[in-house]
């Protein structure tokens, strides 16, 4: 079985007539009213203790995409942001305008007026593509003279390679024992990471000329070759260590943080003058980048160092009276366990969060339960990995080192897909009889709107505005 997150984009919207504003019921026992032709007379109930529809107002688009005319076509006044409107008279209303179906906020249906920014976002959406053109020898490795291929960056030159050619360039250096300069300007290089935001050049270029794509065999190669998987600090001291050295002066260089074993010898094991070293994301303190020990430093979702399993791992708690960081941080996915939903699952929302955390409870089972179960179907790649707001979730799995935050981002995901494809039977009564919003998760109103986020379902892929 696989389970793959598809756009239901154009298959709904052509069951759906297509709005562009909306009257929201304030009451959310109340339908909402979708204007949806460019100037439309609004025909419903206007006191809640009647069935009676009739028609009491026209809705027409304004120009501008922010605003609209509002003319009243009932017999009574209405009231428009506090203003009466009698027979005939227009107003203006703008996003967010209270509409009041009668002459009195008592006893009569109150609306929000709501434009829908699809046509607005389509439109940002294509003028967000400029079409450019590109020198080629500007998006090529000087090392193996390809357009880039998993581009690293290095500083302070800020030239690009591919991961691979730089992986090897830099143990070869290290091997030699001579500083890594960049290969293109010979400038020493301090730093070297993955620059992610290249990929998508890489991808739009190797699409506008596919001859430009690799073979297998040589991508398998460069694959072979990479070592650069986190923030690398190639060189963070400007002359020859020499022992016993404190960090506090010229040897410091341009960072505060000096590596502890550079100048103590943790386990066995002192630095070189050629380690490599990572800076841990939450302490901001340097360790040596060491291979070959079954530790992990790293998050490989966001790709970020974190000292604490390494230090521990030595048997070191205090460094500089310091304790150091947490030796859990980066314990693997399946050790974790897990007692409360993560503040980030379902966007945010209080409110689906705790129809999430009573439908587990109604089904007699708990939380670790549930993403036990479904950390397997994650395992197995029975579950499309489109959501997952991670570096490379294809390399992820039940075993993977993940920080704290890609760990919430991993059980929020598969939260979603829990409530995705629960039967309707499990949610709670009043969950359950909700309609799914148009927008889905993406729904913005659910955050500034408490009874929008409760009268609609949004644990549901957007049908409009994608
Ligand atoms: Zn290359
Ligand atoms: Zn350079
Ligand atoms: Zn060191
Ligand atoms: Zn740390
Ligand atoms: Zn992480
Ligand atoms: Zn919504």
């Amino acid at each position: 079985m696989s389970i793959v997150e598809v756009g239901e984009c154009s298959a709904a919207s052509s069951s759906q007539p297509q709005s562009w504003a909306k009257l929201v019921s304030v009451d959310p026992r109340y339908p909402d009213i979708d204007i949806s032709s460019d100037e439309m007379v609004v025909c419903s109930n206007t006191l809640p203790s009647s069935t009676d529809k009739h028609e009491w107002c026209k809705i027409t688009k304004g120009s501008n995409q922010s605003s609209a005319m509002l003319q009243n076509k009932s017999s009574n006044a209405i009231l428009v942001d506090g203003e009466v409107v009698q027979g005939e008279e227009t107003v203006i209303v703008n996003f967010g305008s209270e509409i009041i179906s009668g002459p009195a906020r008592e006893g009569y249906l109150i609306y929000k007026f709501e434009i829908i920014p699809i046509r607005e976002a389509s439109q940002n959406r294509l003028q967000n593509y400029l079409q450019v053109s590109i020198d080629l020898e500007h998006v090529k490795c000087s090392i193996c003279l390809n357009v880039w291929y998993d581009a690293v960056t290095v500083a302070p030159c800020l030239h690009n390679f591919c991961n691979g050619c730089f992986s090897e360039w830099l143990r070869r250096s290290q091997e030699r024992g001579v500083s890594v300069v960049c290969p293109q300007c010979r400038g020493v290089v301090h730093f070297v990471g993955r620059n992610h935001f290249l990929r998508n050049i890489v991808e739009n270029v190797l699409q506008a000329d596919s001859s430009l794509k690799r073979g297998n065999d040589e991508i398998a190669q460069l694959d072979s070759y990479t070592s650069i998987r986190t923030n690398l600090i190639i060189r963070y001291g400007k002359k020859r260590r020499r022992p016993n050295l404190t960090f506090a002066g010229e040897e410091s260089g341009n960072t505060g943080h000096p590596c502890p074993q550079c100048r103590t010898d943790y386990g066995g094991f002192l630095c070189s003058l050629n380690t490599v070293h990572l800076q841990c994301h939450t302490c901001r303190r340097l360790m040596p980048y060491r291979s070959g020990i079954n530790v992990p430093q790293y998050c490989v979702g966001c790709e970020k160092a974190f000292c604490g399993p390494y230090w521990h791992s030595l048997g070191v708690t205090m460094i500089d009276n310091n304790p150091v960081c947490n030796s859990d941080s980066l314990k693997p996915v399946n050790e974790r366990p897990i007692s409360r939903i993560p503040h980030i699952t379902h966007g945010m929302v209080h409110y689906e969060q705790e129809v999430t955390e009573r439908c587990i409870r109604q089904m007699g089972r708990s939380l670790q339960d549930v993403i036990s179960d479904w950390i397997g179907k994650f395992n197995r790649h029975e579950i499309d990995l489109t959501l997952l707001d991670l570096n490379h979730p294809e390399t992820i799995n039940a075993t993977s080192n993940l920080c704290d935050i890609c760990y919430d981002k991993l059980v929020s995901f598969l939260l979603y897909w829990f409530r995705i494809t629960l039967p309707n039977r499990h949610l709670p009564r009043d969950a359950a009889k909700r309609a799914d919003c148009w927008y889905g998760y993406a729904c913005r109103t659910q955050h500034h709107n408490e009874n929008h986020a409760r009268k609609l379902n949004h644990v549901c892929r957007p049908t409009r505005g994608l």
